[in-house]
């Protein structure tokens, strides 16, 4: 007995389409009555599956009704207006359907001829972006997957070119111990890319920090890489922050990088968050001397209304990092000068999406003076609320506004207190922050950054905050839980 293996026509496919837009637009249109974090606890989702996959195919027919019953309830709303938690991970309509089309036509850009259009545009779009972010035109950039991913390249860089490109070859064991200088303030993705790298934690040095925007001592920097080199270790690199995750701290890129050109070091800037705002002229001072960069990341994944995955990767001469990466870089004199570029010898993994799409439609949607006016605004009025709160004498200003990001306590309470506050806050459902520590002690870090938001958005924030603020409180329960289901189109 044989049985009919269903199969999606494309007339389904043209009318399924057009339903999950239409249900995707109505998802968002009333995304703001919803609770910003998912209110369920491990194991719900789950519990809503079968154990075993179905023998026979069913078809997709109904899809939408499974979606809004097992998965919308599982959600955290990265696109809600009131989520002031992490970083944004924005993704705009035009980026959705440029995502849709790239699933479509489904390309494989690993090299430029198989993806003549996904290698070129990637290529014109890094420039358009390069532009926008006032960066010279020496730099040329790479779509990675990830900041972690752009980092990682970094990294193995920084291990070859110091190594004298012996590493990939001869691996590590025998070859000098090299070291790579960052603060405490670089994100974990700068870890792990030590550890994947082969190089070790310990061969991390953590350089003290200092002034308002906690950035790197370029003294404590010289000193250590001349003791270092006096015991007999390799300096390969220095990566910079600008925007670090916890508090925006901020290294003054002019002398570090003046540093990691005197020392023959390479250098890496990871502005994962705050680079997409260096679209906005007003905001560059933050990054002053980053035309000294040798290797530079910003997501515009984060702020640019250009959704996961898109991490821009600027090269100030990628040939080191296609000398590190590439498997049988045959192009490598002319570095795509001829048109010939093949994207995956400047990246980690093999395959590519076609992203480039994304930042295109995005751009052709909003201009560059769309997307600054949002990020602005988000400045703004991110800024008008700390210093609401702090004219109230409840709260602290723990860290000063750094483009949108702020840092805040309570006064009076202790880390188990401050713990409590941001469970309640987020337990009521109405907006979703995060604790972060700094100086020691638990805050509430605040970043508005979600470009559904509005400036009534960030104000009801402030009366949540204030709201709850009273030390010693029992969590609540969200006042917004057994919200209705989303109905199908
Ligand atoms: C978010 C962030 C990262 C990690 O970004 P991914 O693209 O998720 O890897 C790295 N560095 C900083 C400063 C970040 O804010």
């Amino acid at each position: 007995m044989t049985t009919e293996t269903p199969r999606l026509d494309w007339d389904q496919f043209a009318r399924l389409g057009a339903d999950i837009a239409a249900w995707g637009a109505e998802y968002h249109r009333t995304l703001s009555s919803r609770p910003v974090r998912a209110p369920l606890v491990p194991g719900q989702v789950a519990g809503t599956f079968p154990l075993a996959p179905p023998e026979d195919g069913e078809g997709i027919d109904g899809i939408l009704a499974d979606l809004d019953d097992k998965v919308v309830p599982g959600l955290t709303h990265w696109q809600h207006p009131r989520f002031f938690a992490y970083f944004p991970a924005n993704a705009t309509p035009p980026s959705m359907l440029a995502d849709f089309v790239a699933a479509i036509l489904a390309q494989q850009g690993m090299l430029w001829q198989t993806s003549p259009a996904g290698t070129e545009i990637e290529t014109r779009m890094m420039d358009w972006l390069r532009q926008g972010l006032g960066l010279p035109e020496t730099f040329q950039g790479v779509i990675q997957d990830s900041a972690s991913g752009a980092t990682l390249a970094a990294i193995l860089v920084m291990r070859e070119r110091a190594l004298d490109w012996a590493g990939n070859r001869q691996g590590l064991p025998g070859q000098a111990r090299i070291r790579i200088y960052a603060s405490d303030e670089v994100h974990t993705s700068v870890d792990r890319a030590i550890w994947i790298a082969g190089i070790g934690a310990e061969n991390l040095v953590r350089i003290p920090t200092r002034g308002p925007l906690r950035a790197m001592d370029p003294d404590a920097l010289r000193a250590q890489i001349a003791a270092d080199r006096a015991a007999g270790y390799l300096p390969a690199g220095i990566v910079a922050c600008v925007g670090g995750t916890g508090t925006g701290a901020c290294d003054d890129l002019t002398q570090v990088l003046a540093i990691a050109r005197d020392e023959g070091l390479y250098s890496h800037v990871d502005a994962a968050w705050a680079g997409a705002a260096m679209i906005c002229p007003e905001f560059r001072d933050l990054w002053a001397g980053i035309e000294g960069a040798d290797s530079l990341v910003l997501n515009p994944h984060k702020w640019m209304g250009v959704q996961f995955d898109f991490s821009a990767h600027f090269l100030r001469d990628p040939e080191p990092l296609v000398r590190t990466l590439a498997i049988q870089p045959e192009y490598l004199k002319t570095h795509g000068k001829d048109g010939f570029v093949n994207y995956s010898e400047w990246s980690v993994p093999l395959g590519r999406r076609f992203r480039a799409l994304k930042l295109w439609f995005v751009l052709k949607a909003y201009g560059l003076n769309g997307l600054r006016a949002v990020m602005r605004d988000h400045v703004r009025w991110s800024q008008a609320l700390a210093e609401d709160l702090r004219a109230d004498p409840r709260f602290e200003i723990v860290t000063e506004p750094v483009l949108s990001l702020f840092t805040f306590g309570l006064k009076g309470a202790d880390d188990a207190a401050m713990i409590d506050y941001v469970t309640r806050v987020n337990d009521d459902g109405r907006i979703y922050v995060t604790q972060g520590r700094t100086g020691g002690r638990i805050v509430v870090r605040f970043q508005v950054g979600t470009f559904a938001c509005r400036e009534e958005d960030v104000r009801l924030a402030g009366a949540v905050l204030k709201e709850l603020a009273e030390v010693g409180l029992p969590p609540r329960t969200s006042r917004l839980r057994g919200f209705p289901p989303l109905r199908n189109p």
